[in-house]
């Protein structure tokens, strides 16, 4: 009985520990790939690092233009003459439209990041490409350019969603997987997301950061020591599209 009883509780624990394996892998599973990712990479569609042989990155901000965090960004891109990347939500940059032309006339590219970046799983197509298309108009009227990128919130990708954004003439802008720091984490501290991004450092990543965030200072702070360390390394900044285009 009492053997019994000692295998029953062993056998439960390893259920337990296979159980949250599971759990765990399916989490990152579907977070950071869907089951057709590697093919829409192949094509393409969905681009989430290039291939290229010179020290360039593509710096990317998400979920702005926030009118704290985003100007603070903007000045120390500013201050090291670098370009990046704005995936900004449509309803914020209503609210915000000289950020959105400073972005503009400061030489940045301005993405599609949804208009109110709800969850585009709840979401049926109609009011997915409705999310988009508003956004797509709002670029244009506030800062002129015509946005070819579009960040889904939260990395949602279906093939519904890709066909969509095809005919719209989108690319999927992800990020470089191991160039996610998490800066939107309250309290991260800058050195943190620093120290993350220049150890793991490689030629033609997509590195995600977040102006729109509450912990967007702690992102504005860490970006001028991004840019400083690796300008030192040899290292450019250019805009996501930029980046593609030098791509092998
Ligand atoms: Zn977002």
């Amino acid at each position: 009985m009492v053997v019994l009883t000692i295998r029953k509780r062993t056998a439960g624990l390893g259920l337990v520990l296979i159980l949250a394996l599971m759990i765990l892998g399916i989490t990152s599973y579907t977070v950071a790939k869907h089951p057709n990712m590697d093919n829409w990479k192949k094509e393409k569609i969905v681009i989430d690092r290039v291939k290229t042989d010179k020290k360039v990155v593509a710096l990317t901000f998400d979920d702005g233009p926030e009118p704290k965090f985003t100007p603070m960004v903007l000045d120390v891109l500013k201050n090291h003459d670098a370009r990046a990347t704005f995936f900004i939500i449509g309803k914020k940059a209503e609210s915000n439209p000289q950020i959105l032309k400073r972005m503009a006339a400061e030489g940045h590219e301005i993405g599609n990041h949804s208009y109110r970046h709800p969850d585009f799983n709840k979401l049926k197509k109609d009011a997915q490409l409705e999310e988009i298309n508003k956004t797509t108009s709002i670029i244009k009227r506030l800062s002129g350019q015509n946005p070819v990128l579009l960040r889904p919130p939260g990395g949602y990708l279906s093939y519904d969603l890709v066909e969509m954004t095809k005919k719209q003439n989108l690319t999927i802008a992800y990020w470089t997987y191991q160039q996610d720091s998490k800066d939107w984490r309250n309290g991260t501290k800058p050195s943190t997301i620093a120290g993350h991004i220049i150890k793991n450092i490689q030629p033609g990543q997509i590195i995600i950061l977040h102006d729109g965030c509450p912990n967007g200072g702690a992102t504005a702070r860490a970006v001028d020591m991004i840019i400083t360390q690796l300008k030192e390394d040899g290292y450019t900044f250019v805009t996501m599209s930029e980046l593609i285009k030098m791509g092998k």
